[in-house]
């Protein structure tokens, strides 16, 4: 049963998943330069940060204690080991806080947390968007042209692959990302937004 605090939640979150190599983070990237009035939660890993990434934009990078530690206190709405690597997980007050004050939320996670999420946040308040390409090949193409990966990296990204190919059905919308057409991809989740956020 669903307890009067979720009844009362107001907000929207828009969780966007599909396979590595889809496109997730770019069109991420994309929305919150052209809408920064959403609400982007932040999301603690124990990967290492890469060129480029600051603590505190998209991640804060944690130790493995302090993950732990996060997880004994319940810091997070979710977490998982991606890629049979690293801790990845939502913190959770970002996204209760901004429920509660109507505002609406995206974020991208792996297959996991969508489960997890599907679990504890109420489907009116929840709605997955899960990007996918053409042709799965093009994946591997992607991945391998992103930045030097090791055949076991590229093994367990894969496997990760598959699984995450057969959840698209479960998702609410999908969106093809066409290679060279990001902008109309990110016009798709754009109207997406607007649409469910009218409802
Ligand atoms: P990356 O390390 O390339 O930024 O992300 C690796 C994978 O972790 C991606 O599939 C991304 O969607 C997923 N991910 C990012 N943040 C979270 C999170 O908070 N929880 C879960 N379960 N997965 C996440």
């Amino acid at each position: 049963m669903l307890s009067l605090h979720c009844i009362l939640m107001k907000g929207k979150l828009f969780i966007i998943v599909g396979p590595s190599g889809s496109g997730k983070s770019s069109v991420l990237l994309e929305l919150k330069k052209r809408h920064p009035e959403f609400t982007y939660p932040l999301s603690a890993t124990t990967r290492p940060m890469r060129e480029g990434e600051k603590d505190g934009d998209i991640y804060r990078f944690y130790a493995k204690e302090r993950f732990e530690d996060g997880i004994k206190n319940n810091e997070f709405l979710e977490y998982a080991v991606v890629h049979h690597d690293h801790y990845y997980g939502l913190i959770k007050s970002h996204i209760m806080e901004g429920l509660e004050k109507g505002e609406t939320i995206v974020r991208e996670v792996d297959i996991q947390g969508f489960d997890s999420i599907r679990a504890k946040i109420p489907k009116k308040n929840l709605v997955t968007i899960f990007i996918t390409v053409p042709n799965p090949s093009e994946l591997i193409e992607r991945i391998v042209s992103r930045a030097a990966i090791s055949s076991d990296e590229l093994g367990k990204r894969k496997e990760s692959m598959k699984h995450e190919f057969a959840r698209a059905r479960d998702c609410d919308y999908l969106v093809e990302n066409i290679q060279g057409e990001l902008n109309k991809t990110v016009q798709k989740v754009e109207d997406i937004i607007k649409s469910e956020t009218r409802k």
